[in-house]
């Protein structure tokens, strides 16, 4: 079924959400769902109600080598001699199906997650179905170049030479919870396009959509063992597949930590690999914004998705102009902003993901308590059912506290006055990650003179929080390696050969 109106709640879960809960689930290896070498399940909850949901099997390192050795084998089999096009056509239904069954998907992803159903309709599905369809373009126009040489011996000799692109082989995906099936197709979509065949690991807490996309991926007629899952926990199922010496590429969204891990574990075996981490992003407003823009700012700068965003922008600086409007106008709106489930999307503020993230986001906010913040909404603990913080704002906070460095991923904000518009960017660039960032003015020449002063992989102007699938996102410093979307995200799945011909 197609999605439903994006702003409609959810009176009914469908049947066909109802039965895949019901289901015994597995992982897919090949063209087989199956349960797993061990035998042994997890348990995955529904964040707003605290409440199991279903059981996912833990996979264990026998498991990963059956899904590896079943990439491998696709790869080297009925895949690699298809037609570019014929990917690019088998993309194209997987975008179609994916649409066709996009309100049982939404469904599943916000009770899964928690996130507001209206983000699951426009992004787990609506924009994952586009990536597919955009990645499915590159499919067929995927090239080399034609290379003049110098080389010159023996005396007299000519060459010729070329470049050939070559598919990079069996791609490792290790995907986070909070866009779970969209992560999924950022990874998945331009491994397809390119010709690579995937294992991919989603987070222990959102693996529902990820079974579901791979079940579909078969029945796209992608041939068995293109697209694998494995589900289980990251220090087990995450860590065979990194090591793994059968995987040629490492793709991983999550946090710096785990992402440094990753990272030296793939330079055991030089596997290629793409890390896209953490952020603390800051929003820097100027006196002279546009003021009626503070709710998007809000809205969708800071709190999209409840804040846990790598790219959220919750580090606010406003130039004195116009702090003190800046402080009232968030203080309403944040402390106003209707809580409760996802299925309902009147509720914009969503729980977290789990009750370890609900505990870190509260342990974040104690922190900036005790280090001397000044909590502007005081809000308190939530003690209700459900995994759900109070949003806060802080305000009079040091650029060394915690609640300014550390990734917090939920609904907490900083603002911080600034009159120099020189030590507002110093503020900006004084954290150890670089991914998103964004400047408030309707000045070009503020604009212009700003915009290459900030260390991010991503700067927007007047807006904050919207990537495309056209423009590369990834970050500075220790918010990644690689960049993700557009032409730029293929060289992350392939391989160039130089090809020197000696001439007769
Ligand atoms: P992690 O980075 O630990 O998890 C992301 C993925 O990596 C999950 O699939 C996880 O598996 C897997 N993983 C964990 N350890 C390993 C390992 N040793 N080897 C291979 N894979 C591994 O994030 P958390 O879920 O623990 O969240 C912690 C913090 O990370 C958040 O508070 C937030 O600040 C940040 N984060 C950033 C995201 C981003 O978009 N950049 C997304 C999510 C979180 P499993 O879940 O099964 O353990």
């Amino acid at each position: 079924m197609q999605i439903a109106r994006p702003d409609s709640a959810v009176e009914k879960i469908l049947p066909g959400v109802a039965d895949f809960l019901d289901s015994q689930l597995t992982m897919v290896i090949g063209d087989q769902k199956v349960a797993g070498e061990s035998g042994q399940t997890f348990p995955v909850f529904n964040p707003a109600t605290g409440q199991k949901l279903a059981d996912v099997p833990s996979g264990t390192a026998q498991d990963v080598d059956k899904a590896v050795t079943a990439a491998q084998a696709a790869l080297n089999g009925e895949w690699s001699n298809m037609l570019p096009a014929d990917r690019q056509r088998m993309m194209l239904k997987l975008a179609d199906l994916i649409e066709a069954n996009g309100e049982e998907l939404a469904q599943l992803e916000t009770l899964n997650n928690g996130k507001s159903v209206m983000m699951s309709r426009l992004i787990e599905v609506g924009a994952s179905a586009d990536y597919i369809r955009y990645m499915a373009g590159w499919a067929t126009k995927i090239e080399g170049s034609t290379i003049d040489v110098s080389i010159p011996v023996p005396p007299g000799a000519k060459y010729q030479a070329y470049t050939r692109k070559e598919p990079v082989g069996v791609v490792g995906a290790i995907t986070p919870w909070n866009f779970p099936l969209n992560m999924a197709v950022w990874k998945i979509a331009p491994a397809l396009a390119c010709g690579c065949t995937v294992v991919i690991k989603p987070a222990e807490e959102t693996p529902l959509t990820t079974i579901r996309f791979v079940e579909l991926c078969l029945e796209a007629g992608l041939p068995a063992g293109v697209v694998n899952v494995i589900t289980g926990s990251g220090a087990e199922a995450g860590a065979a597949l990194t090591a793994h010496p059968g995987v040629n590429k490492l793709t991983f969204t999550g946090s710096t930590e785990t992402g440094k891990i990753i990272g030296v574990q793939a330079m055991q075996d030089m596997k290629r690999v793409t890390l896209e981490l953490g952020g603390k992003a800051p929003m820097v407003m100027f006196d002279d914004m546009d003021m009626d823009q503070l709710g998007i700012a809000a809205g969708i700068g800071a709190l999209f998705n409840t804040g846990q965003t790598c790219c959220a922008g919750t580090r606010i600086y406003a130039q004195k102009g116009i702090y003190d409007k800046v402080c009232d106008f968030l203080g309403g709106m944040v402390g106003s902003l209707p809580m409760g489930s996802g299925l309902d999307p009147v509720n914009q503020i969503n729980p977290m993901v789990s009750a370890k993230h609900q505990n870190h986001v509260k342990s974040c906010i104690a922190r900036g308590v005790e280090q001397g913040a000044k909590p502007m909404l005081n809000a308190g603990d939530y003690d209700g059912e459900g995994f759900f913080v109070k949003p806060e704002i802080f305000t009079d906070v040091d650029q060394k506290m915690s609640i300014m460095q550390d990734e917090v991923f939920g609904p907490v904000l900083t603002i911080t006055p600034f009159e120099d518009p020189d030590d507002a960017i110093a503020m900006a660039n004084d954290t150890r990650y670089g991914l998103g960032a964004s400047i408030w003015t309707t000045n070009l020449n503020t604009m212009h003179r700003y915009v290459p002063q900030i260390e991010a992989g991503t700067v927007w102007v007047n807006a904050h929080n919207l990537p495309d699938q056209n423009m590369p996102f990834g970050g500075y410093k220790q918010s990644g390696v690689g960049r993700e979307h557009g032409r730029a995200a293929l060289d992350n799945y392939l391989e160039t050969k130089s090809v020197c011909i000696a001439l007769g």
